[in-house]
């Protein structure tokens, strides 16, 4: 039996048929089986645009070769007598406490928020009504800020190669199409990942796992360098390790960390607002086409580099997707985006912002609690405007022009928007910068001037960093580990989750 790899270039409707006719041109065989290992879209010539799909193919009519293994992480189980306590059951948190379920470590992961299905009422609650749920929204609750999401599982990041490879073959496991192993920009949605988070929590707990939902870790009991047990309203939960994994939102619980002796740093982060289009035009501008049999929704990264001002860049694009109300706290308005599978919806939605260093925002270094303070306060200020959750909107046009002519616009984001002048709601370096970068994208992508503009998105990246030691851990703490999206190293599911495990692997390496 030999195995050979080879590129195809197929039409965007290709069939089985055709990929093993191919295969079988290619390589002058007819007895195979294969494997697809990427699949990407060629769009750079509008007139034919195609899959490039690099296959693997075994067969007794090849000579030698062999597949790579995937790479996979070693976790070595014993029953063992240590525990730990998870805080936060996003990525992060999950991923490193099924990591130290799986070795045998005696885990307790404590979430804040409820269940993914009662959170799924409570969203549809909130966007039907208004009402907020302070446990039940879109950054607060089982599986974290990503469940309701588009589940886009990019990460730039090369030297997270096993960890990634675990996530996404327990997301497989848990339900996940297969092509997220191969694709060049997979994605999950949020219909999936309903029911992913669900059955990675049934594995969790056959395991030998412990959840416990709707669980605020209010403080924390700490001395002589190490952590002793988590204050909750429930009461103490001791451990010998603590993993805290609460994303980016958790405002109150960085002040407590920061409280307790855990060293942060100001970090530079990113703001702006979402840009949303119809996604017939979107699919227009990059394929020449409103429709393009066997894909789903054409989709744009755009980067401007500043000229003098900050750089731009869109992030976090949800094609045929719809832009939510993110609040994680009641008096506070931000927007994301999410999409389903299919993303079929009308409209493509993407974060357009301006990345900042504090300095360049203050004129001085400040410390991490003013920078929560500052962004705490800048969604809070979106909320004022609106006195609620509808969206502080203008035309991509009048932001560029700085001028309000806009009325009534159709748009997917279920809470009604508003008239808002956002050029001047944003601190002036980052609304030039944002105007120069719509100027730029306007040229990029055809007809991208003509979308809308809203609210304020404040989540693309973390303004604090948590120092740490080389091996993980928390700075002048022996036990205690900060990761994920809010820890300031890692932003997007795939890198939170691989933060979260590096740090499990690190306790694991240490008891074993
Ligand atoms: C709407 C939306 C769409 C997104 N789309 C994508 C995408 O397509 N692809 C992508 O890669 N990324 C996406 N992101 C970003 C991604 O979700 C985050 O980067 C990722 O979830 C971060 O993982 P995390 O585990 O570090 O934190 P989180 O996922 O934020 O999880 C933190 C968890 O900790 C809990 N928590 C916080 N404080 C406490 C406490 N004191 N006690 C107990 N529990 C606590 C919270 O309730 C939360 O569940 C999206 C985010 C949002 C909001």
């Amino acid at each position: 039996m030999g195995y050979r790899e080879i590129s195809l270039k197929l039409p965007t409707d290709y069939s089985g048929e055709q990929i093993r006719a191919q295969i079988a041109k290619e390589l002058h065989i007819r007895d195979f089986t294969f494997q697809i290992e990427n699949k990407s879209l060629d769009a750079r010539k509008k007139t034919a645009v195609h899959w490039l799909i690099r296959v693997g193919v075994l067969s007794p009519e090849l000579k030698g070769g062999e597949p790579e293994d995937l790479p996979s992480l070693d976790i070595p189980f014993r029953q063992r007598k240590e525990r730990a306590v998870v805080v936060g059951s996003g990525p992060a948190g999950f991923f490193s406490a099924f990591a130290l379920q799986k070795a045998g470590i005696n885990t307790t992961l404590i979430e804040r928020g409820s269940e993914v299905d009662k959170r799924a009422i409570g969203i549809s609650e909130f966007e039907s009504s208004g009402a907020f749920s302070p446990v039940s929204n879109y950054a607060f609750g089982e599986g974290g800020a990503g469940t309701f999401s588009d589940g886009k599982l990019t990460s730039r990041t090369k030297s997270i190669t096993r960890e990634k490879q675990f996530i996404l073959s327990s997301y497989v496991r848990a339900g996940a199409p297969e092509e997220i192993g191969y694709m060049a920009h997979p994605h999950l949605g949020s219909d999936n990942l309903l029911n992913i988070v669900k059955n990675l929590r049934e594995e969790f707990l056959e395991i030998g796992g412990c959840i416990r939902f709707e669980t605020l870790l209010e403080d924390l009991v700490v001395s002589g360098g190490r952590a002793h047990e988590a204050v909750t309203a429930a009461g103490l939960i001791g451990a010998d390790y603590f993993i805290i994994a609460p994303g980016h939102s958790a405002y109150e619980t960085y002040r407590m960390l920061i409280r307790n002796g855990a060293l942060f740093r100001a970090k530079p982060f990113a703001i702006g607002c979402r840009v949303e289009h119809p996604q017939a035009l979107i699919n227009m501008a990059q394929w020449g086409r409103e429709k393009l049999p066997g894909v789903r929704a054409a989709e744009y990264r755009l980067t401007s580099p500043g000229d003098g001002n900050l750089p731009v860049y869109t992030f976090c694009m949800c094609p045929g997707g719809c832009i939510v109300p993110a609040a994680a706290y009641e008096n506070t308005n931000i927007v994301n985006g999410m999409s389903r599978y299919k993303r079929d919806g009308k409209f493509a939605n993407a974060a357009c912002v301006a990345g900042i260093s504090p300095a360049q925002l203050f004129g001085r270094e400040i410390g991490p609690l003013e920078a929560l303070d500052w962004l705490g306060a800048l969604e809070e200020s979106f909320y004022r405007y609106s006195a609620g959750y509808q969206a502080p909107f203008c035309a991509i046009q009048d932001f560029i022009l700085r001028k309000m002519t806009s009325a009534v616009v159709e748009s997917s984001y279920p809470l009604g928007l508003k008239p808002a002048p956002l050029w001047e709601m944003l601190p002036a370096v980052v609304s030039d910068s944002i105007a120069e970068g719509l100027r730029d994208f306007s040229r990029k992508v055809r007809g991208f001037e003509a979308g809308v503009i809203m609210g304020l998105e404040s989540k693309t990246s973390a303004p604090v960093q948590a120092l740490r030691e080389p091996d993980g851990r928390c700075q002048g703490f022996d036990n205690l580990y900060i990761v994920g999206e809010g820890s300031g190293y890692a932003g997007g599911i795939i890198s939170s989750g691989a933060d979260g495990i590096r740090a499990a692997m690190n306790i694991i390496g240490k008891i074993s």
